[in-house]
């Protein structure tokens, strides 16, 4: 054992149970010595120095952390409003992967605008797809490996994923096209090199062409160096002629590629906001990611749990909260979330999440994995020998009879 280690932290115990006895520290009482430690409660009172205005208004869990925040757990939020965005004539683009998120090695994140009539590029790549819109409406394509059309249009709430190697487009309608979320499998996907249509056409050559379609020389013109990824287009026209088209004699796909999402009755509602969880068990298009949509009403808290299965990627579609991650070995940290902030929990890390706003709070929980599995610690706490749990936590029986005897996702 460390002594100086020791000391140091018998000290910011001790902080910390004075800041929570007396409601919080007051600037006077903070020491030069407390100061140097920088493990205690009472820095936000200090003058700003060196912070970034904005930012720190933004973090209050980090300019000040609770005093139960110990050790050096790597950052677990990415907001996308730093990723670079990728503008083009039909709509923008911008991602955050493991390279803006180092934990994130599970899954990664698109947002994609697509202005009325603008076209994200006929493509497919090796991990799934599973979306959700945020913002006005599309029309989506896909083709399953029997040869099936899949075409339908999506409006905010609604869902939809492609599975790995199926080609697929997205469209924006008007009146003013779309903005949407893209999750995949995969913390190293790129978004900028997914297999596109007229970047293959063009790197193949003419006689190949011919000879593939049939026809006396390359029935195309010169392609974009680069492909088009995202440009603008016609307007489709109703989606009944659009989906008999592309359909011909074949019929349509047998496995639908979206789901209305937000018009699913909630998997659980309580006082405080409600969970609809969507894996391979009730989508089946979606047999590579699971997902919990949640909204917390203010002061709602997305109860103390974990997942047994996977790391969970998490988007922040509205509101504002706060998660501390707790990574065993005495190190938990506080990181505060808003609107299009990105968010990582490793696998059996355990978690909660709170509102910390005055709007609700919603938020996606997203998995790679075929189905959706959590741990509720009242839950568990409630389903052991009660004298267990008394000698451990020094709690009364009268005292344990009033948590939660179930999951119950969101409090109160
Ligand atoms: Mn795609
Ligand atoms: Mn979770």
């Amino acid at each position: 054992m460390d002594d100086g280690i020791d000391a140091s932290r018998r000290r910011f115990l001790e902080l910390g149970s004075v800041a929570l006895a007396a409601g919080a520290i007051s600037a006077g009482a903070q020491t030069q010595q407390q100061v140097e430690q920088g493990e205690h409660s009472s820095s936000s009172s200090l003058p700003m120095g060196q912070d970034n205005s904005a930012l720190y208004h933004q973090n209050p869990d980090s300019v000040t952390p609770p005093p139960t925040d110990h050790g050096n757990l790597p950052a677990f939020k990415y907001p996308f409003t730093l990723a670079h965005k990728r503008v083009q004539p039909g709509g923008w683009t911008r991602q955050v992967t493991i390279a803006d998120l180092g934990i994130a090695k599970e899954i990664a994140g698109v947002q994609m605008r697509l202005i009325p009539g603008g076209i994200r590029e006929l493509h497919w790549h090796k991990p799934s797809e599973w979306s959700l819109m945020l913002y006005g409406n599309a029309r989506i394509t896909c083709i399953d490996p029997d040869g099936k059309a899949f075409v339908d249009d999506v409006k905010e709430g609604d869902i939809w994923n492609f599975p790995p190697g199926y080609p697929h487009s997205i469209q924006g309608l008007p009146p003013d096209g779309c903005e949407f979320l893209l999750v995949f499998d995969d913390g190293n996907f790129d978004e900028y090199e997914t297999v596109l249509l007229t970047d293959w056409i063009g790197h193949t050559p003419p006689g190949i062409l011919a000879k593939n379609f049939g026809t006396s020389s390359s029935p195309f013109p010169p392609m974009p160096p680069e492909g088009r990824y995202i440009f603008p287009g016609t307007i489709p026209g109703p989606l009944q002629a659009d989906r008999k088209a592309a359909e011909g004699n074949l019929g349509p796909s047998r496995l639908p590629f979206d789901f209305r999402l937000l018009e699913m009755p909630p998997t659980k509602i309580t006082r405080g906001g409600e969970v609809r969880i969507i894996d391979g068990n009730n989508f089946r298009a979606s047999p590579q990611i699971a997902a919990a949509h949640v909204i917390l009403h203010p002061g709602g808290l997305r109860e103390m749990h974990w997942h047994p299965n996977a790391d969970e990627w998490q988007y922040y579609v509205k509101g504002k909260g706060r998660m501390t991650v707790f990574a065993a070995g005495a190190r938990a940290r506080t990181m505060d979330f808003e609107q299009g902030d990105t968010g990582y929990v490793q696998q059996t890390f355990p978690h909660y999440i709170e509102n910390t706003g005055d709007t609700d709070l919603v938020f996606l929980e997203m998995f790679r994995s075929s189905y959706y599995q959590d741990v509720s610690l009242s839950n568990w706490l409630t389903h052991l020998p009660p004298q267990l749990v008394i000698d451990h936590l020094k709690i009364s029986q009268a005292t344990l009879d009033k948590f939660p005897h179930e999951e119950r996702v969101v409090m109160p």
